[in-house]
């Protein structure tokens, strides 16, 4: 069998746990299988470069932050590599090269200050770059050929930088070219995630989170039999167990309902990791690092069936209601095109819409980083129905959506009602509902600090404590 196996930033976060992700991937190996590995950058480490590079823009730029990780990498790498020599010194050359090529990066930047799409993708890669090798240093310790490969070379995107998409012809092809002698020789390759490169070799990322869309992609273009993501829970839950201590593992979904959980929330898996797999209806496991007898997730056409219909309550944090509203809305047409014309210029992702159907009020869920642009873009383009009062207000409200998800809520009589009853209980305003016409979720708006308590009346009243 081929696997592709992606560790989370958690699972290659110390030396200790490289050590264990390294374990982990030649004990599949020792059982003959093939292996490619992908791995995110150390716990923190994105995060890291992405505030060097904001700091910089503005013209503060230190060393230091360069020092910091060239120590926290330099010391894994003398724990993992141990004696060999030889290998040390090639790991901690290969370390000093791209730490210099983000310093020059960072320095650059603090003397142009501006912060492009392109540079911040050239940064903000960098921790997968320095994690890869010493992973495939960890792999080689342990007794198996291992070699990093930089996504560059195997994963060709569109130039969107910051949520670059694969070309999966040119993908195809190189994995075959570059990943396949190293599996047909014995080898594990290492390869980093959330990466890739334009057609001309322009480094870009696929979005924050990506080494699991990463792991996907490679599974895809390898014509891999299982994608393995590896985090640091039990696989995908009911709901996040940080935020609802009774969230259980859920033992099978299906390629819907995990991209549904994905896109409404969970981070547990990107959002966009489930489509290359589906295509090609790759199984996709996902399983703790930090616990790897429990059996996890597994991904498949059928999922599980549960009886109550949900089987997950999730929500996105980090997002405003935008809401158009004015009694003089009625008949006028052109408002909705207007307005989502205006979003859409804007670059900003819609992600539930409501309107009611007096029509006096249309009101969209967008991030809140982008809330303040769209704001007075939407003021500017609707300047005149708003002088005429047509509009009366256009405001923003900080909020949550709130989803409850399962194939099976299709053709499961009351689950609103349910819902509604749960959250009418907890003293809960719901601010928009939006059902797709999927049914296999309910969104909901609430407040942004009724959401926990929300996630949590939800979770209780279909009961996902129990077993299913
Ligand atoms: P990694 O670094 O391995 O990619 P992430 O932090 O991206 O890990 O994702 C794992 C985290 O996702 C968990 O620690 C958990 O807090 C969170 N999470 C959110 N919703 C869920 C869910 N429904 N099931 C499991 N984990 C979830
Ligand atoms: N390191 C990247 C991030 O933090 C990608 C990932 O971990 O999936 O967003
Ligand atoms: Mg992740």
């Amino acid at each position: 069998m081929l696997i592709v196996m992606k560790f989370g930033g958690t699972s290659v976060g110390s030396p200790e746990r490289i050590a264990e992700a390294a374990r982990l991937a030649v004990a599949s190996a020792a059982q003959g299988h093939q292996v490619v590995v992908v791995t995110s950058a150390m716990s923190g480490v994105t995060n890291a470069l992405i505030d060097a590079a904001q700091s910089a823009s503005k013209g503060q730029w230190t060393a230091a932050v360069s020092q910091q990780l060239l120590e926290r990498h330099r010391a894994a790498a003398e724990t993992l590599i141990g004696t060999d020599p030889v290998r040390k010194t090639a790991t901690l050359d290969i370390l000093g090269r791209r730490l210099d090529r983000f310093e020059k990066l960072c320095y650059g930047l603090s003397m142009v200050h501006e912060l492009t799409p392109r540079l911040l993708d050239a940064i903000s890669g960098t921790g997968e770059m320095l994690a890869a090798p010493l992973v495939a240093a960890a792999i080689q310790a342990q007794g198996r050929g291992s070699q990093a490969v930089d996504a560059t070379e195997v994963i060709v995107t569109t130039d969107q930088f910051g949520g670059a998409e694969p070309l999966m012809d040119d993908t195809a092809r190189k994995c075959a070219a570059v990943l396949q002698p190293m599996l047909a020789a014995g080898e594990i390759p290492v390869v980093t995630g959330f990466i890739g490169a334009t057609a001309d070799g322009v480094l870009t990322t696929l979005g924050r989170g990506g080494s699991d869309y990463s792991a996907a992609i490679l599974g895809a273009a390898l014509d891999a039999d299982e994608v393995w993501i590896w985090t640091d829970v039990d696989g995908v839950m009911t709901a996040n167990p940080s935020e609802v201590a009774g969230a259980r593992t859920l033992p099978e979904i299906s390629y819907s309902e995990a991209s549904e959980l994905a896109y409404y929330g969970a981070k547990v898996l990107h959002y966009k990791t489930i489509l290359p797999a589906f295509r090609k209806r790759i199984p996709v496991r996902i399983l703790n690092s930090f616990n790897p007898a429990h059996p996890g997730t597994r991904v498949t056409v059928e999922g599980h069936p549960s009886a109550s219909g949900v089987k997950a309550v999730t929500s996105i944090r980090g997002v405003s209601l935008i809401a158009i509203s004015g009694t003089g809305m009625q008949g006028i047409p052109g408002i909705v095109a207007k307005a989502f014309d205006v979003v859409a210029q804007q670059q900003a992702n819609v992600l539930m819409i409501s309107q009611a159907s007096s029509e006096n009020n249309i009101c969209f869920v967008i991030s809140s980083s982008e809330a303040g642009r769209v704001l007075k873009a939407l003021r500017s383009a609707l300047e005149v129905e708003l002088l005429r009062g047509n509009i009366e207000e256009i405001a923003e409200q900080p909020v949550a959506v709130v989803a409850a998800i399962g194939d099976r809520m299709r053709g499961t009589p009351g689950i609103a009602a349910t819902v509604f009853g749960a959250l009418g209980t907890a003293g809960i305003n719901v601010v928009a509902i939006s059902q797709g016409s999927s049914e296999r979720n309910i969104s909901l708006v609430v407040d942004a600090q009724d959401a926990s308590r929300a996630v949590r009346a939800l979770h209780d009243a279909f009961q996902l404590d129990r077993q299913a």
